[in-house]
């Protein structure tokens, strides 16, 4: 791989950013990690990005995505931006421990993504930090990106991951680890918010360009670019915040800096999906007030969306970012209803759809049922049933419930059979559940990394079946009730 990776890696923000004295971008050298050694490459992933299987699992290729070694015809860089953290003004952050390596072409239209390896070294964004990131939280990230990705949901990508002997210390001493991160862009909410901070309208102007050239090249000549900019983030985050409800994903840290301008899921620190339903999920434990708890997920994203329509004011005026914000409430409500109706095996949402899932979702509360098992199980029910009715403590009120499922599924003309088989390709048999991420992460500090790609092969394809598996297809152990996650990573 690193002979033709080497050669079609480009860097399209440098040509939009020339820029010496680090205020946009710096040129960087990622640090030499000791020992590097493979813990994981995504053979799936190295195939659509038409990257040699073979190649990435070359000695020249752990070198390179370890950043051990880049060849001179590499200009790795870091590129700053800012954000509000837990709905504060943060001042400039930037890529204090991501190093973009270039852009890689891929497939028949060379659609552009960035190549990024987390975790390889301080830039001049570190501020006070090491640029290193321990293996747990990078098993986790790489775990969890391409869970959501065969969730079908939209997100950062993982290509592969590295283990070492290079201390690093958090709590306690661990060792450093690097993930190769592959996305369409890594231009967050927060670097338009540095610009408009900064009061720098020609830098914010040169940013949506520059996203626009480089994604939306249908737009370039557009009189209304800006415009269909912004409202292209609002529906793409509504559609993604509608998908994270749906299946019971707390991202943890919605700060602006952690939001995409295309709508992915980025930067995964202590996320967690939904077990026992509580809408109240807090996933973060540094999060104290509950702020980005799972209920709050789709107000929080509007409220990142205000920050950003915000810096859209020099481009735009006050009514059309009026016009944009707006729009994401409706969109949101339509994405989610139909997420949560295709849920329910029926083939339409009807406005009276909306009691049968709330219904449902207080009862799931009530109970504390655990939220992708029961809906993995509703594939299948039937009116004989007693399997889900026994998740529940207020069996009269689920009996009355089920009633009125079975009346809305029998106004569809859909058999049985085939309603359970469209509802297991939404409902998954597998999460990515605490525990399941704390075991892989557990032998790969002891050395054995079978368990992050046994995990990753079943994450990718949740919606299958997996027969060697079952074990993860069940209700959590109940040691995984004192897993708690931080920010440290
Ligand atoms: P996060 O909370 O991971 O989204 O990170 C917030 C900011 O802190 C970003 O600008 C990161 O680049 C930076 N950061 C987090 N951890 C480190 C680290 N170990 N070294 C340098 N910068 C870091
Ligand atoms: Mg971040």
């Amino acid at each position: 791989m690193s002979s033709s990776l080497v050669h079609t890696l480009k860097h399209h923000f440098l040509d939009a950013f020339a820029d010496d004295d680090n205020s946009v971008c710096s040129r960087v050298v990622p640090q030499k990690l000791e020992n590097p050694r493979w813990v994981s490459r995504n053979d799936a992933l190295a195939n659509e990005l038409g990257i040699d299987t073979k190649e990435l699992a070359s000695q020249a290729s752990l070198k390179l995505l370890s950043g051990s070694q880049i060849s001179d015809n590499l200009k790795p860089i870091a590129v700053v931006y800012s954000g509000h953290q837990f709905g504060v003004w943060a001042g400039q952050l930037g890529d204090g421990r991501a190093i973009t390596l270039g852009e890689i072409a891929v497939g028949q239209d060379g659609e552009l993504w960035d190549l990024q390896l987390k975790g390889a070294g301080s830039t001049p964004y570190s501020r006070f930090a090491d640029g290193r990131a321990v293996l747990r939280s990078s098993i986790r990230e790489y775990l969890c990106s391409e869970a959501m990705h065969g969730l079908g949901i939209p997100t950062t990508r993982a290509l592969c991951l590295v283990d070492s002997d290079s201390p690093v210390y958090r709590e306690k001493a661990e060792t450093a680890a690097v993930i190769c991160r592959v996305a369409r862009s890594h231009i967050r909410f927060g670097s338009f918010e540095h610009f408009h901070h900064r009061n720098q309208p020609q830098a914010l102007k040169a940013l949506a360009d520059y996203v626009i050239n480089r994604h939306f090249p249908m737009w370039r000549n557009d009189t209304e670019r800006y415009f269909k900019l912004l409202q292209n983030t609002v529906t793409q985050t509504a559609y993604m915040i509608a998908h994270w409800q749906a299946v019971g994903f707390a991202h943890g840290v919605m700060n602006t800096d952690n939001m995409s301008i295309l709508g992915d899921t980025i930067d995964y620190g202590p996320f967690g999906f939904m077990e026992a339903y509580n809408p109240y999920l807090i996933c973060n434990h540094s999060d104290s007030n509950g702020r980005y708890s799972f209920k709050n997920q789709p107000a929080i994203a509007l409220w990142n969306l205000n920050a950003l329509a915000t810096t859209f004011s020099s481009l735009l005026p006050r009514e059309q970012l009026v016009e944009c914000l707006q729009q994401y409430e409706p969109q949101y409500l339509e994405h989610y209803r139909q997420l949560m109706a295709t849920k329910l095996g029926l083939q339409n949402y009807k406005p009276d759809d909306e009691h049968l899932i709330n219904d449902l979702l207080a009862l799931m509360e009530k109970s504390a049922v655990d939220y992708s098992l029961m809906f993995r199980r509703l594939c299948d029910f039937t009116p004989s049933d007693t399997r889900i009715r026994d998740y529940f403590l207020q069996r009269e009120q689920f009996d009355n419930w089920a009633k009125s499922y079975f009346n809305r599924l029998s106004l569809q003309a859909l058999t049985d059979t085939a309603r359970a088989e469209k509802m297991r390709t939404v409902n998954p048999k597998y999460i990515l559940r605490n525990y399941m991420a704390q075991i892989a992460i557990e032998k790969a500090q002891d050395g054995d990394y079978t368990e992050v790609n046994r995990l990753l092969k079943i994450m990718q394809n949740p919606y299958d079946e997996h027969p060697d598996a079952e074990e993860y297809a069940g209700l959590p152990p109940d040691w995984a009730t004192d897993i708690s996650v931080s920010c440290s990573s």
